[in-house]
């Protein structure tokens, strides 16, 4: 493996421009460490030094079954597009590596076939899309939606034809032996390398867990098996995999959940004859039931906890009658005539009684061990009842499998110690190895840290109009070419509005266009500047010109009102542990890292981070923050930035002599 990656090795000799890093190589050798051992590695692994190279040959050259975890779907694409392809060239070990996605990305024939007959579009100006479909379907060998031409990916008539475990039966379906999400699977599961990501992973994880009483999923072809089948598993981003988890081993119900299934139930209905005019009056009822139910658990936008619900008994009240409502449709459709329901019949019993169970689990959360809640965005209502600590569930299900692990991320340690991530994922009762491998990037001299003077606190009500007039003039210093990364939605939106049409150079702003295209755009143009919250905090990598200034609004503290902060807070409590240097400052750091972490993404980078937070500076537990980011200059004079881009500029301006020379 040294050899491989060694200078002069496979690699230098095959990939032009390969250089061997001394971190790399570090990681690498201690992942080959843990392969041969069937060890868990946790490897924090900083931006630059090449980790999914460092992962990627140890694992091809154990020959083991190995699948690769990512957190974003950019890091997935990377992988397949950039490293595999040069690996396979590079290495002279031959090896099989498919991408593996969640079911929905592919194409149902049989759901295709009715639809194609009686396309029936929910949203009108889609059917544009028919011809596209149509073309897509027919010459399609993967099944995977990503690839159809002139129809996105996002378009919600692909709702209508992929495929979806509640309406699959493979035994009844005409299309098995044609089906492109089983031959996915076989694929997965012949191949040395898959490629997933956390959701799919732990998808599949909490279904094997719950396998015995799962429907709709045998356990011989579903995905727990495929993922579960490895002999390494790797999980990349795996700063992010507490969050996935308890998301999966929880319980999620939506409100468009069950308008899909009041739809296909009014569609069944309709052709059922004297039967179906029965059925369509209680399909009525159950959908004015759960509109008016999940309307009541959140009526504005945001996160709250049942629990804490103002109107908990109106919403109680609504609840029962919606149970009510699917227990009287579940026993309509088992009771009715099967010559009038016809082959729908189970499928559709199935989806209800899934539906009354998974709400009814949501209503009966255990206090103690879960948190039950709610989330509006827009028109979007759902309800959750997540783990409030996954560390057991994870040490119970995953850790103990006689396999290696590798949980790599530029992000994992506070204060260079790993044990705060341990903890939170349940490793510290296995006791894994660990290795730090820090940045190679000369942040003294290429990267500036600036916070303001004098400027309101985050909850002064002078802060958003403060916050905008200095992002203007950071921006005038840097020339554009920022993300900045806010703290909440309400920020985002006082920035949009304070910007827009104030600033000299294009304005990208989340929720305006999907996530990739404003990252693309951002990419391409140097001197845009990207406004954004939540998941662009992590997974932005954009080295070169277009991003050189990182703008934070504030230090990244989880609200503690959300619901699931609330409840670990809670936990914490009950055990007499302090929560907030326990949970929500060492959670801020990793988070204000993360942000950071956008800066500088190759070692020629270079820019200004801007915190407009000065906690950081005046709070005793900033000291936290600061000692656990790069060795950067720290200035409270914006002339300093201006100086900053100023040098760079010049640098860039004068005649490189070697390439003169060369000349
Ligand atoms: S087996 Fe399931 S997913 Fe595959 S074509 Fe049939 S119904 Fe669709």
């Amino acid at each position: 493996m040294e050899m491989a990656i060694s200078p002069g090795g496979s690699l230098a000799e095959a990939m032009k421009g390969f250089e061997t890093r001394p971190g790399q190589l570090r990681m690498a050798l201690a992942w080959a460490d843990a392969l041969e051992s069937s060890s868990i590695l946790v490897a924090e692994a900083a931006t630059g030094i090449g980790k999914t190279l460092a992962y990627l040959v140890p694992t091809i050259l154990s020959g083991r079954k190995a699948i690769v975890s990512t957190g974003t779907r950019t890091l997935q694409q990377q992988l397949i597009e950039n490293e595999i392809p040069l690996l396979r060239e590079a290495m002279r070990h031959p090896f099989s590596c498919v991408v593996l996605k969640g079911r929905t990305n592919y194409l149902c024939l049989r759901r295709w076939n009715r639809f194609r007959e009686k396309p029936l579009f929910e949203f009108a100006k889609e059917d544009t899309y028919f011809d596209a479909m149509h073309e897509f379907a027919d010459v399609t060998r993967t099944g995977d939606i990503s690839e159809a031409r002139g129809v996105p990916e996002d378009a919600r008539v692909w709702d209508e034809v992929n495929s979806r475990s509640e309406m699959c039966d493979p035994f009844s379906c005409d299309q098995t032996g044609r089906c492109f999400l089983a031959e996915a699977r076989r694929r997965a599961a012949s191949a040395d390398i898959v490629v997933a990501n956390h959701h799919l992973f732990f998808a599949g994880l909490s279904l094997r867990a719950r396998i015995a009483g799962a429907e709709g999923e045998s356990a011989g072809e579903g995905y727990g098996e495929v993922l579960t089948r490895a002999d390494a598993v790797i999980f990349d981003e795996a700063h992010g995999i507490e969050e996935t988890a308890s998301l999966f081993f929880g319980v999620s119900v939506s409100a468009g959940r069950a308008r899909e299934l009041g739809r296909d139930l009014s569609r069944a209905a309709s052709v059922m004859g004297s039967f179906g005019s029965g059925l369509l009056s209680m399909v009525k009822q159950f959908c004015l039931a759960a509109e008016s139910a999940f309307g009541a658990a959140a009526e504005e936008d945001g996160r709250l906890p049942l629990a804490g619900l103002p109107g908990r008994a109106l919403f109680d009240e609504r609840a029962g009658f919606l149970m009510r409502a699917a227990d009287e449709l579940s026993l309509s459709l088992s009771d009715g005539p099967s010559e009038a329901l016809g082959v729908e019949r189970d499928a559709l019993l199935r989806r209800v009684r899934s539906f009354a169970l998974d709400f009814g689990s949501v209503l009966s959360a255990d206090p103690l061990l879960t948190v039950a809640w709610a989330e509006r965005r827009g028109d979007a209502v759902s309800l959750h009842r997540t783990p409030v600590e996954i560390a057991s569930v994870l040490s119970d299900s995953l850790w103990k499998e006689p396999i290696p692990f590798l949980l790599t991320s530029a992000t994992l340690s506070v204060s260079d110690d790993l044990r705060y991530f341990r903890e939170r994922v349940g490793l510290d009762r296995v006791e894994p190895r660990e290795i730090i491998v820090d940045n190679e990037f000369n942040f003294a001299e290429r990267a500036l840290f600036y916070v303001p003077k004098g400027f309101p606190g985050p909850s002064a009500p002078e802060f958003s109009s403060a916050a905008s007039s200095e992002v203007r003039k950071i921006l005038e210093c840097s020339g554009g070419g920022a993300l900045i990364l806010c703290t909440s939605y309400r920020t985002l939106l006082a920035l949009k509005t304070a910007l827009r049409g104030e600033v000299p150079y294009t304005l990208l702003v989340q929720g305006d266009a999907p996530r990739a295209q404003l990252l693309k755009e951002f990419r391409e143009e140097e001197d845009a500047v990207l406004i954004g919250t939540g998941t662009f905090w992590e997974g932005v990598d954009v080295p070169g010109e277009s991003l050189r200034c990182v703008i934070i609004d504030k230090l990244p503290f989880a609200s503690p009102s959300d619901p699931v902060t609330s409840a670990r807070i809670l936990a914490l409590q009950r055990r007499e542990v302090d929560p907030f240097f326990s949970y929500q400052l060492p959670e801020a750091v990793l988070a204000l890292r993360q942000g950071v972490g956008r800066l500088l993404r190759r070692g020629d980078d270079y820019g200004i981070v801007a915190l407009l937070d000065d906690r950081i500076v005046k709070r005793g537990y900033g000291s936290r923050f600061r000692t656990n980011l790069p060795p950067m200059k720290w200035t409270r004079d914006r002339a300093d930035i201006a100086a900053f881009f100023q040098r760079f500029r010049t640098a860039r301006s004068q005649p490189n002599p070697s390439k003169e020379d060369e000349e």
